[in-house]
């Protein structure tokens, strides 16, 4: 029998709305057995992840998803590291320095813009690391903008005069560092990918010969269609399958979908 998981969601510790515990609430009401916190370039949330998935007799494999830059965005999900590894404890400060120090760099260009939002307004209001989303609700509550949506489509996304990179963050150093704790790295939502179709493929593949180990094929509310593509892609890269709602709190939902058996066996969930 296949497992019934949700292996991408965040936490306060990053841009998600709510605690550990009550994620861990709603996945056991939604039928999972397996879920993964995976905040943004943080382990903060994880510790108490596990004990409140514990409580509920899931089990939580250790998670992150860590933004890279190459080309474009590609979020590289680590599953299955260990979270004492010192090196790995390490490389994670650095991400969340990284992430602090662009967030600067966007208030800066923002300021370009007259749009003034001085970095202490986040002070006591954001639990974990920034990110572009408490940005984007600074804005609209600041009265910049109406909505998150439109903050996201007029100045935070890809492209756009308040978006910066994280330029510095190479997927093969993720996926090596992934690696190197233990864990096995899967490329997060590769439909999301800001190339055409054709390049995309080719991306994964570079990614496959780095030592990507699985795909999340299974986002959110993807079309058959959509899974069907990546699940191929994945098949032919020798890579396995994940699936995940990449819930945040608010809108969307935790999603408890049947593993494929190959992830389940790479996760060790088999026996
Ligand atoms: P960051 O991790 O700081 O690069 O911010 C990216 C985060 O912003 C993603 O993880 C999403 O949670 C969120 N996000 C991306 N696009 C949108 C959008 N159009 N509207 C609202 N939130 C978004
Ligand atoms: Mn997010
Ligand atoms: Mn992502
Ligand atoms: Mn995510």
């Amino acid at each position: 029998m296949k497992r019934l998981a949700d292996l991408h969601m965040h936490s306060y510790y990053s841009d998600g709305l709510l605690p550990p515990e009550a994620l861990a609430e709603q996945a056991k009401a939604a039928g999972c057995e397996v879920l993964s916190l995976t905040d943004h370039d943080t382990l903060a949330g994880v510790r108490q992840m596990n004990e409140a998935a514990a409580r509920l007799r899931l089990t939580n494999i250790s998670g992150i998803e860590i933004s890279t830059f190459l080309r474009c965005e590609a979020h590289i999900l680590g599953y299955n590291v260990n979270i004492d590894d010192p090196v790995f404890v390490g490389f994670v400060k650095e991400l969340e320095q990284g992430r602090r120090e662009r967030a600067y760099k966007i208030l800066e260009r923002l300021r370009g813009y007259r749009i003034d939002i001085d970095p202490d307004y986040f002070c006591g209001k954001v639990r974990g690391e920034l990110s572009r989303s408490h940005i984007a609700q600074a804005m609209v509550a600041l009265g910049y903008e109406p909505d998150v949506d439109t903050a996201f489509k007029k100045w935070m996304k890809e492209g756009c005069p308040g978006y910066v990179p994280i330029e510095s963050r190479h997927p093969k150093s993720a996926i090596d560092a992934v690696h190197a704790a233990g864990g096995v790295a899967v490329l997060a939502h590769p439909m999301r990918l800001t190339l055409d179709d054709y390049d995309r493929k080719d991306f994964i593949r570079l990614l496959a010969g780095w030592g990507l180990d699985g795909l999340e094929a299974i986002y959110k509310q993807s079309s058959p269609e959509t899974v069907r593509r990546f699940r191929n892609i994945a098949d032919g890269l020798h890579l396995f399958v994940t699936c995940g709602a990449d819930y945040h709190g608010g809108r969307g939902a935790i999603t408890a979908r049947p593993l494929p058996q190959s992830a389940a066996r790479a996760l060790g969930l088999d026996g």
